[in-house]
């Protein structure tokens, strides 16, 4: 399953599709959760622009608010100060425009994988024969058009991810937001994941923010790796990814990936420590 796999000249990935939607600022994001003695700010006076088409990974340890400040993206979470605008427009709610993947395969078990996709399209008032195409189109683009008829159930781990990604991407969002999508998957399974999702963006040109507490995998994927420290949850470090694209796994083993791959490691350790010393205090 690990094998490369030649993909024909047709579809290889072609040099990404310059974006011109999806450009997402989050402006002076603060979540609080509760009120009075049990009130918990998640997320504080958080600020940071993604330009259309570019790949953004948000890195930080477990509870830092990385999901949070995801959640102010997608309109599930209004925040209790500071906005996000995507486009210029403000997010006030879930829409089309943002799609959403989650760590857990969201998919409906009673759907086969083919009307999993078609849904989005035919709730936003295609017809069918276009719902049908278009859920065609990202089935092939995900590499599932054999197991179209076929349902969430009977498909693997990695397999519904992909499902979850062709879905999402159905609805053409400027903007693809990944809670640690590949959080679930075993480590060879991740990779090859990782490196699909990079073709698969490669080809669409989507803006991605990205979630994961993974520096390889934010290194790996990412335009830039944002990272978030815990305590409430601030962007403590914005770190630019200069590695050539497209990358393959094996560039995991190269001297300028684990240069990156230290400063984000070192970051994040100044950064507990200083948190540490402060619980303390
Ligand atoms: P991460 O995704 O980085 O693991 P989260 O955004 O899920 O972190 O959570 C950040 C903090 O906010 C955590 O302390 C978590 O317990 C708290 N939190 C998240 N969602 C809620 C909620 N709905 N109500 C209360 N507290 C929450
Ligand atoms: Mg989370």
């Amino acid at each position: 399953m690990s094998a490369r796999v030649v993909l024909p000249a047709e579809k290889r990935p072609k040099p990404p599709v310059r974006a011109v939607s999806g450009h997402v600022v989050i402006d002076q994001v603060t979540v609080a959760f509760g009120r009075g003695g049990s009130r918990h700010v998640a997320v504080e006076n958080n600020s940071l622009e993604v330009a259309p088409g570019e790949f953004v990974a948000l890195l930080g340890p477990s509870g830092c608010g990385k999901s949070t400040l995801l959640n102010c993206v997608a309109g599930y979470i209004r925040p209790t100060s500071g906005r996000v605008t995507v486009d210029g427009v403000p997010v006030t709610r879930p829409g089309p425009d943002r799609g959403m993947v989650f760590q857990q395969y969201s998919l409906f078990p009673w759907k086969t994988i083919h009307d999993n996709v078609a849904f989005g399209p035919l709730r936003a008032g295609k017809g069918r024969a276009e719902a049908e195409s278009i859920a065609r189109t990202f089935l092939e683009m995900v590499g599932l058009s054999r197991f179209a008829e076929r349902y969430p159930g009977e498909l693997s781990g990695g397999m519904q991810q992909r499902v979850g990604i062709a879905r999402a991407l159905a609805n053409y969002p400027s903007v693809l937001l990944m809670d640690e999508p590949f959080g679930a998957l075993d480590a060879q399974t991740r990779l090859m994941m990782q490196e699909s999702l990079l073709r698969i963006w490669g080809e669409f040109g989507t803006t991605v923010l990205f979630v994961t507490h993974d520096v390889d995998e934010a290194v790996f994927l990412a335009d830039r790796v944002v990272i978030m420290s815990a305590g409430p949850g601030r962007i403590v470090a914005d770190m630019p990814v200069p590695l050539a694209r497209p990358r393959s796994p094996e560039i995991a083993t190269e001297g300028e990936f684990i240069r990156l791959k230290r400063r984000c490691l070192d970051k994040i350790r100044a950064e507990s420590l200083k948190a540490f010393e402060e619980r303390d205090r």
